[in-house]
């Protein structure tokens, strides 16, 4: 088996570890890739489902205990990662980041406010609630953003001066390269735009370092002029699913705000982040067909938008988390029809200046760019 598809394998069965039952290193719960593990095969880092149904069945398996902290990954252990009980690969795991070791002045650790991605991302989600995410009538099914949050692992307002303290240090300690904000929807018309605006105007105040914004579209779309004077490099803006019913079924709140809103704020946010700076998620297996997939990420390609496209990995204690995730096959497909279309378009991961296409962990497209 080649890493491309050893990586699309990995992402859509999960990965079991060895003391499975004990809960071992990673993310429960919350915003993006939750309930995965960073793991570094052959000099890639990627998140790979570890606390899922599907992971516990998974024919890959790590041989080595790792520790049982929350926070804390295991970098001391060298595990061997196993499919079906023949070793196929040495794995490491990301460094534990010095500043989890750190706190606030007033006795917020570090790591409840931004955490590491990957290897060198600091991802934050700013705002931990959302107005759709209360009433099951709005929900998106699969989001658990409100779980580490009453699990007390994060806090629901990361405040500007936080964020500029925890990034500041983890640059200095960690080499941390790029920063990914997201944040709940609040209720209002700029849908979270102007609290980013304010928290990465605090960042670069303090360190210059590339910073993407994520959010729905804003009611005004001179927000986008307002995010990148803040200092905001990249915006996501996150489709999820691409057809009505799926949206509809899948996500009834945010499928209030149509695809045309969508694309229309996709078109002007490149005018102001630059050709290949606006991203989306879209996440395969929510009943997407493949032409559909296909067919959306052409077009935001067409527009300059960088489809990121990853496998649906339902999270523990959501209303889909029985649902079994899309097979890899389908993925490779998905990611071979959508990587040509990116070369030809000239659109690459490696150009974005930060976020999640430029991270790239939880995706095996940018190994088919090429
Ligand atoms: S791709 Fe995005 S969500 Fe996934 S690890 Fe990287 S920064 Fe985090």
């Amino acid at each position: 088996m080649d890493k491309q598809q050893l990586l699309v394998e990995l992402q859509s069965k999960g990965l079991q570890l060895a003391e499975q039952t004990s809960g071992a290193a990673g993310r429960k719960g919350g915003a993006g890739p939750s309930d995965h593990k960073a793991i570094v095969v052959d000099g890639t880092t990627v998140m790979v489902p570890v606390y899922t149904g599907t992971a516990a069945v998974s024919p890959y398996r790590l041989s080595a205990a790792v520790n049982s902290s929350p926070v804390v990954p295991s970098e001391e252990v060298q595990p061997t990662l196993e499919c079906h009980g023949q070793a196929i690969a040495s794995v490491q795991f990301p460094k534990q980041p010095k500043f989890y070791g750190l706190q606030t002045a007033d006795g917020i650790p570090y790591w409840k406010i931004a955490l590491l991605h990957s290897h060198d991302v600091l991802a934050t989600t700013v705002l931990q609630t959302c107005m759709r995410y209360n009433d099951r009538a709005t929900a998106c099914q699969f989001c658990a953003i409100g779980q580490s949050l009453a699990a007390d692992r994060t806090i629901a307002r990361k405040t500007p001066d936080q964020l500029a303290e925890v990034t500041e240090a983890a640059v200095r300690l960690d080499g941390i390269k790029h920063v990914v904000m997201t944040t709940g929807t609040p209720n209002t018309p700029d849908r979270g735009a102007a609290y980013l605006t304010e928290c990465a105007r605090a960042i670069k105040a303090r360190v210059d370092i590339p910073i993407q914004a994520q959010c729905e579209p804003p009611a005004d779309f001179s927000w986008f002029e307002r995010m990148k004077a803040a200092g905001i490099n990249s915006l996501g803006m996150h489709l999820e699913a691409v057809t009505p019913e799926v949206r509809d079924r899948i996500m009834p709140g945010k499928a209030t705000v149509s695809l045309e809103t969508y694309f229309e704020a996709f078109a002007a946010a490149v005018q102001v982040f630059g050709w290949g700076q606006v991203s989306t998620y879209l996440l395969a297996g929510l009943g997407d067909s493949l032409n559909a997939l296909v067919d959306t990420s052409d077009r935001l390609i067409q527009l300059g938008v960088y489809p990121f496209i990853v496998p649906f990995v339902p999270i523990t204690g959501t209303p889909l988390e029985d649902t079994a995730p899309p097979d890899s096959e389908f993925m490779y497909r998905l990611y071979q029809e959508v990587g040509q279309r990116l070369k030809n378009a000239g659109l690459s991961s490696q150009d974005v200046e930060a976020g999640c296409a430029k991270c790239g962990a939880c995706s095996a497209l940018s190994a088919f760019e090429t």
